[in-house]
């Protein structure tokens, strides 16, 4: 489980669905990884406080085939508690912090979009918090969420 609660990164509505399972990119490394299905341009808020350490917003293109897994936009944020949270598949230039920001619970960091590898489920906000266990990009794995349910 993870470390501390974590705020839901989207305003929970009828109209958006959250499901940990549909995808079928949720395995391995990704487990614990979840979708909220919802239209772009939707808010997106940092789940807890951290710091901004990386941010890609210039790609304009998504699909359903791997491929395009290097389209797609995200911001990641690092956590005091030494967990991160990723935010996947935002608009292009759908970000609104930078590296380095420091960034409070709530706050909304960017917009909803449909880059990158969509997986089938169109526009969505692919939500995870992960460990690194090496340097390199993908040296990481989910742990299963703790949310803050208010
Ligand atoms: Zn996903």
């Amino acid at each position: 489980m993870s470390n501390n609660f974590y705020s839901y990164p989207i305003k929970l509505t009828p109209s958006i669905r959250m499901t940990y399972t549909d995808s079928r990119v949720h395995v391995g490394r990704l487990k614990n990884a979840v979708d909220f299905i919802t239209r772009k341009n939707t808010p997106i808020m940092a789940a807890l406080d951290g710091t901004v350490v990386d941010v890609k917003q210039d790609s304009d293109t998504g699909g359903d085939t791997e491929y395009y897994d290097k389209f797609g936009n995200y911001i990641e944020i690092r956590h005091p508690n030494g967990e991160y949270s990723i935010y996947e598949h935002i608009k292009k230039d759908g970000s609104l912090v930078k590296k380095r920001d420091k960034v409070k619970t709530g706050q909304i960091i960017g917009y909803s979009g449909a880059t990158g590898w969509l997986a089938g489920l169109g526009p969505h906000l692919h939500f995870d918090v992960h460990k690194y266990f090496g340097e390199g990009p993908e040296d990481y794995e989910t742990v299963e969420i703790s949310w803050q349910r208010d």
